[in-house]
């Protein structure tokens, strides 16, 4: 096989057959297709794109690249969820515990932040000693024990998806729905789980801007994880505003706790609500959504939710004293009180520009190298929709060094207002199946 004639034919928008996919993919994997080559054929997938066979047939070869978590050994149906990533993503800490206390396996393996969006492995660092980097006997051993544990990739998972993203990051070809289906699908592939929630997040803060980008890219990865004998639902979820009240590590892990403790902000607990039904359908501990939404509820209000999240903590070797107190999670030096400079309704929050400014305040990392500081970040106190008045709590600051007037200004200026209602906007747009 000629690796030009594979160029070629992506090229002149012809679907590639399963062999020639595998071919590439095994060249990456072990070099012998040189970089410019790759990039080459990325751009032409860029222009030309996949048919649905050819997008799992890419995902199928790139799981098969490094090693594959077998879960075979814990008894049940395994489930996973994935988020596209977004602002105050704190879910899969409270969504794991909730749906884990109704008798749910849970195997997730998450990543960290980078730029606006934060990482569930932060989060979770951010309670004392909690270790995320369990061998994978060691995950296994606690997924069957008590049904839920959240690691980094343990092994070297789909190690093709590194170089190629690396090279799609640096030749202008991330922004493929193939190409971005293939490569979340691969790694949700190779963590074993026999079931997929993806929480596919649209909007300003998101990384597919509207609810039809965002249900192009969820139908494709269904179709990946449906002909790979995966059963893999999506939600279509808000990212135009940050997701609960808080954002940054601490914040978000108390907000976590609260919620599995039933006292949750309404978005925020109806996202786990919802991603729960559909969990327990999937799991097929429960038939109905009817069905799934009393177990969820009774899980919260018997405190066997809140017992999962203590369980899971501890089993991790975190400080489970931090969870029963929030006050004892890392905090930050100073609080400042932001209100809004205007009066009427709150039509827009950037949600962007407030993870960025979460970031700068150390919160998340700029690149990669950056090291984080659990306590900061914001707590809000204003959702779209909301009537305010001049002088009204917009927001607290949690900081620890002193805030720049630049980042003040940018605070306000994530803030539209309206003088006429504006309709709040429903967390949950779609589920896709
Ligand atoms: N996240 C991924 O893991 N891969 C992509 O291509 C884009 C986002």
């Amino acid at each position: 096989m000629r690796f030009t004639d594979i160029i070629e034919k992506k090229k002149r928008n012809l679907a590639l057959t399963d062999e020639e996919i595998k071919f590439w993919i095994n060249g990456v994997t072990d070099g012998s297709i040189p970089d410019y080559q790759t990039s080459a054929l990325l751009m032409a997938i860029v222009f030309n794109g996949m048919d649905e066979r050819e997008t799992a047939t890419l995902a199928e070869s790139m799981m098969y690249s490094g090693d594959i978590i077998d879960l075979s050994s814990i008894p049940g149906i395994k489930a996973d969820k994935h988020s596209t990533g977004g602002v105050g993503d704190k879910t899969s800490i409270a969504l794991g515990a909730l749906v884990a206390a109704c008798g749910l396996k849970v195997a997730k393996m998450s990543g960290r932040g980078l730029g606006h969006t934060g990482g569930t492995l932060d989060k979770l660092e951010s309670i004392e000693g909690f270790n995320i980097f369990l061998t994978e006997e060691e995950f296994k051993k606690q997924v069957s024990e008590i049904g839920l544990s959240i690691i980094g990739q343990t092994g070297e998972l789909v190690p093709a998806d590194k170089k190629l993203y690396a090279l799609r990051d640096v030749t202008a070809t991330v922004n493929s729905i193939p190409l971005i289906a293939s490569s979340i699908m691969s790694k949700k592939l190779a963590s074993g789980s026999n079931t997929i929630l993806l929480d596919v997040k649209y909007g300003e803060g998101a990384f597919m801007p509207t609810v039809e980008a965002a249900k192009e890219l969820a139908t494709a990865m269904i179709s990946i994880g449906n002909r790979l004998g995966r059963n893999t639902m999506a939600m279509i979820t808000d990212m135009n505003q940050p997701l609960g009240n808080t954002i940054g590590n601490a914040l978000e892990v108390e907000e976590a706790v609260e919620t599995v403790r039933g006292n949750g902000p309404k978005d925020f607990t109806e996202l786990c609500m919802r991603a729960g039904e559909i969990m327990l359908m999937q799991g097929e501990i429960c038939k109905t959504e009817a069905e799934a939404r009393k177990m969820l509820e009774e899980a919260i209000s018997s405190g066997r939710a809140y017992e999962k999240l203590l369980e899971m903590v501890k089993a991790q070797g975190g400080n489970v004293e931090q969870i029963k107190n929030t006050k004892l999670l890392p905090q930050s030096k100073f609080k400042t009180e932001l209100n809004s400079k205007e009066a009427g309704y709150i039509s827009n929050i950037h949600s962007q520009q407030l993870g960025i400014l979460a970031m700068h305040l150390g919160a998340g990392r700029a690149t990669k190298e950056d090291s984080i500081n659990y306590a900061v970040g914001l707590k809000m106190n204003a959702k779209k929709g909301d009537l305010v008045k001049e002088g009204d709590l917009l927001c607290t600051v949690y900081h620890d060094e002193e805030l720049k007037p630049e980042w003040i200004e940018q605070f306000y200026n994530t803030f539209s207002y309206s003088d006429s209602k504006v309709d709040p906007i429903p967390i949950v747009e779609a589920i896709l199946k």
